[in-house]
Formats: C-alpha cells, structure tokens, sequence
C-alpha cells in the first residue's frame, strides 16, 4: 500500500477549521470545503512526492487499478472520496445518468461552451453516497405534493403559486419558477424576507423548518449582493433531512439536492458533473435541469449499514461505481486489509493507526493507496476510524 495526499478545494461555502485541523495544516484566510482523494482531473491526489496519482494510474493501469476495473470503467478509478465541511449552503443541484453525461459533454464540447457555463465536465454518471460527519442538514429530493402545498402555503405572497402548483405539478412548477422574469420573483420573496428578517437575527426559527435556510441563504445572497434565484423556492417543495453523525444517504442520478450545513465523507462516481438549480451565483441550464430531473416525490430514508464478521460495517447502495465500507478498531487491535482484485483508497477519520510496511504513525486525514491483490496489516496504535473505498467488476 502506498500513502497518497489529497486535494484539497478552497470554496467560498467552505469551513475555515474542520479540514485544516484534520490535516494539520495550518488556518488561513481561506475557507476550505473540501479534500479530494481519486485521480479526477479537475484534482488528482498525489503521491508523496507530490506526482499526481493519476498519471501514476495512467502508466500500469492493469496492474494498478485491476483488470476487471480497467474493463469495466477505462483506466481511471471508478470513484471519487471526498471529504466536505459546509459552512454555507451549497447550491441545489441535479446529477445525470450515464446516457445523459455522455450526450451533454459531447453536446457541450462540440459548442465550444466555456468551463464557467459547462454542466458536464466529463462523460460520466455521479451518483453519490453520504455520510455524516456531524450533524448534518440537507435538501433531498421533491416533498409530496400534500406537504409542499401545505408548506408554501403558509406565506401570503406565495398564494397564487400555490393554486399554479396544484395545476402544474412539480416539473410545471419547477419550470415556471425557473422561467419568472426577476420582478416577479422579487415580489413573492420580498414579503417572506421583510417578515422573517428580525426572528432569524434573534435565531427565532428553527433548523427544522425550511424557512431557517431559506433566511440563511438570503442572509448570503445579500451579503454577497446576489440576485434572488428561484432556488429560493425549491427550498419550500424539497425534503429538508437532518441526519446526525454516522448516518448515510444515497442520492442517485436525477435527484435534486444541497448540502446546507455540517461535515460529511462523500463517496462519488468519478465525475464532476453538475446541472445546477439555483442558490448560485453559476450558470442554471434550465432547459437541461427539465430535462434530466426526476421528479417523482420521495421520502428521505438513510441507508442501513451491514456489519461483517470482521466488524466491518459496509453502506450498500445501488451502484457499483463504488461501495463505502468502515472499520472501529480499538487500540491494540490489528487489520489484516481484504485483498481486492480492484484498487482500493482508505481513509483514517481519526485515531492513530501504524500500516506494517511504514515506519511512521499515521493520524486522521492520512489515505493509502491499495493495488489490486494487496495486502497490508494496520495496527491501531489508538481506537481509531477508518474508512475503506472500492468499486464492483460485476
Ligand atoms: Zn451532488
């Protein structure tokens, strides 16, 4: 096994402490939102003398990735690990399926789109798994029909949507609120905003209604003199979830969704495909976001983990890309890794753990890099936490 560094991304949603202490790397001025841990080219992890990971992959991709990936997936790893702290609310946003990434990077690279307009970054699905590092809130998926009514009913200027709505359904109502001239919008949310200003100051409302991030994300819109965007709206029709630290959510190709506040592991197909819905300042492909949506309500559940003879526990979700697998060992105790025949990436969340072919302790935010066959002992010289990241030939 060979230990790796990531890359970390310095959003303005970012946190400035989480990662930086997980890291050990010092505070700055900058926040930092995430660490990346794969080959993606918009931010490869590197070796430890700084080579980037993925050119490492590029030059034995058989033998460093596996046979069976390599057919399956090309010479690149199948997914993306990541590790986010959300400070802010990050936009609303909507991932393709496999068919509709290749037909929009293709679409988007024979216009000549530039990278600031681009949703597709490469030609891939991203569906994704995440789990809480903390307490956690988030926007999944479309609310029924019954309780998005209730919920926009209950501000005056909103009325008139609400009949619209009723008649429309949520794909007719998405696309009327994403096609509302400016004006309009300001009209329906001014009065909610004006309302609401002096109780969200006094932290009057609670996480657990929408209106607290819907009054969140205006508190950044006017502090970063935005305009109003209809994502204010989506706020009011989508599952607001609270999940606390440990548990995991799977959000597939399709389903809208935001991280609004905590820290998180975030196990992706290896994509960085993004049709977004508002909350930003970025480009909002309206036609596309109709287009590839579902818009079937859901009711948010978290995903069940499996535990293992071996006091694993394995987060099974509906995609082969990847499979997110944790591991609570106790100090003293040793961990013989599975052989795989794919590459693998472990993560170390926290505690101190020894791998037997290294001569240095390693602690939380240090990753490694396991080819396929491999196999490695860690020694918890600490209780300790770690993760493990794979993918299915199957
Ligand atoms: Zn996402």
């Amino acid at each position: 096994m060979i230990e790796i560094k990531g890359t970390v991304k310095q959003y303005a949603w970012g946190g400035y402490h989480y990662l930086p202490m997980m890291l050990n790397s010092g505070f700055g001025n900058e926040p930092t939102a995430e660490l990346w841990l794969g080959d993606h080219k918009s931010g490869s992890a590197t070796l430890i003398d700084g080579s980037p990971l993925s050119k490492w992959i590029e030059a034995a991709p058989e033998y460093r990735l596996g046979k069976g990936l390599v057919l399956r997936y090309g010479c690149r790893l199948p997914y993306l690990f990541k590790v986010l702290d959300v400070r802010e609310p990050l936009s609303i946003q909507v991932h393709p399926t496999i068919e509709q990434a290749k037909k929009g990077y293709k679409r988007e690279v024979s216009k000549g789109i530039s990278s600031d307009k681009r949703s597709y970054h490469d030609d891939n699905h991203k569906p994704e798994l995440m789990l809480a590092l903390s307490d956690f809130y988030l926007l999944h998926g479309f609310r029924n029909v019954t309780e998005a009514v209730e919920e926009l009913s209950k501000y005056k200027s909103l009325h008139e949507l609400v009949e619209l709505y009723s008649g429309v359904g949520i794909k007719g109502f998405v696309s009327l609120i994403f096609n509302l001239p400016k004006s309009n919008l300001d009209k329906l949310l001014t009065p909610i905003i004006e309302a609401n200003r002096s109780a969200y100051n006094q932290n009057e409302i609670s996480k657990s209604e929408s209106l607290f991030w819907f009054m969140r994300a205006i508190a950044r819109i006017e502090r970063d003199q935005m305009e109003l965007d209809a994502g204010l709206l989506m706020i009011f029709i989508m599952n607001l979830m609270y999940v606390s630290k440990g548990d995991v959510v799977y959000q597939d190709a399709g389903v809208p969704h935001a991280y609004l506040e905590g820290q998180n592991i975030e196990l992706m197909a290896n994509s960085d495909n993004v049709v977004r819905c508002g909350l930003t300042p970025k480009h909002v492909d309206t036609r596309e976001l109709l287009e590839i949506t579902d818009f079937t309500p859901i009711t948010p559940e978290t995903v069940e983990g499996k535990k293992g003879l071996d006091g694993s526990t394995d987060y099974i979700v509906p995609a082969d890309d990847f499979a997110l697998r944790e591991y609570k060992l106790e100090k003293g105790q040793s961990l013989a890794t599975p052989e795989d025949k794919g590459a693998c990436i472990w993560f170390v969340l926290s505690g101190e753990v020894k791998l037997d072919n290294q001569q240095h302790y390693s602690s939380s935010g240090s990753a490694f890099y396991q080819r396929p066959g491999e196999v490695n002992v860690f020694r918890a010289i600490s209780d300790a936490v770690i993760y493990r990241a794979s993918a299915s030939t199957n």
